[in-house]
């Protein structure tokens, strides 16, 4: 092999995989997808058990065995939120308590009166202070005016107050050509998401121990879903 050919080789294997292009966003969000599934589940006639909590998952004789308050499912292939609260994943004698690590996602939400300049769903942000992601939530409300929702690295804000954010943030979308220049804050509210994830190394040991057992890559939806697509394709 040639050093060029050497050179785009590890190029290529560098490359960041750029899935947006492929998978959009549902127009009317994330519930769109999950009444759609919840639609195929009921036309193929499978159960979906809510408002239900699995207290310990155990292998036993080959089968999955989870474990609710007042009852037990069997299973022989499980895939678990890596959000999941579950207190005990017992596995061919591995007994595994899950840590969870917590993180604050933080997002100012902005109603903005004017015009948009730039169609987006959400795009993530790399070269700025503290913007992280932006995305036109619009259509998930129902507000006449433009809704943006922006995720924030709460640790970069300084001191600033959530007015002073969400003027700088005005200012940056203004920059960027997201909203005309004669663009209006009308209401901002700032909120701040506590979520719960698996210890991502408890989920390798696990994952390594069996084929029938997976955990979805729930820090993004999207990537959750595109991880799962061809899988996933196959049972419809
Ligand atoms: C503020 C915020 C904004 C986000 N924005 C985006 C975005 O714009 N785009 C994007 O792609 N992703 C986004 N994400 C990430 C996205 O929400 C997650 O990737 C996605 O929800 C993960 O799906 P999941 O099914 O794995 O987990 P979840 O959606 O968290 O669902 C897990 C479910 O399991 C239930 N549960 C937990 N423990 C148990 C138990 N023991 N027994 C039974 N049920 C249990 C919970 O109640 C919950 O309903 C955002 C996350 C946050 C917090």
């Amino acid at each position: 092999m040639s050093n060029y050919q050497r050179y785009l080789s590890i190029k290529n294997q560098l490359k960041p995989v750029i899935i947006n292009r492929k998978y959009l966003y549902p127009k009317g969000g994330s519930a769109q997808l999950i009444n759609k599934l919840e639609a195929e589940l009921k036309k193929n006639n499978a159960d979906i058990k809510f408002e239900s909590r699995i207290k310990k998952v155990i292998k036993k004789n080959d089968v999955w065995e989870l474990q609710y308050s007042d009852s037990l499912l069997n299973f022989d292939e499980i895939i678990i939120s890596s959000m999941s609260m579950i207190k005990e994943i017992s596995c061919d004698g591995l007994n595994i308590i899950p840590k969870h690590k917590e993180s604050v996602f933080t997002h100012f939400h902005l109603i903005i009166k004017g015009e948009i300049h730039k169609p987006i769903s959400y795009i993530r942000i790399m070269n700025h202070q503290f913007i992280h992601r932006i995305s036109d939530i619009t259509e998930y409300s129902n507000s006449n005016n433009h809704v943006f929702s922006i995720g924030v690295f709460k640790d970069k804000l300084e001191n600033k107050s959530d007015l002073e954010i969400a003027t700088l943030i005005i200012s940056y979308l203004k920059k960027k050509k997201f909203v005309s220049k004669t663009a209006e804050l009308e209401k901002f509210f700032e909120n701040d998401y506590i979520s719960y994830t698996i210890n991502k190394s408890q989920r390798e040991s696990l994952e390594n121990l069996d084929d029938s057992l997976k955990f979805l890559k729930s820090n993004n939806f999207t990537y959750g879903i595109s991880e799962n697509v061809e899988r996933w394709s196959s049972l419809i």
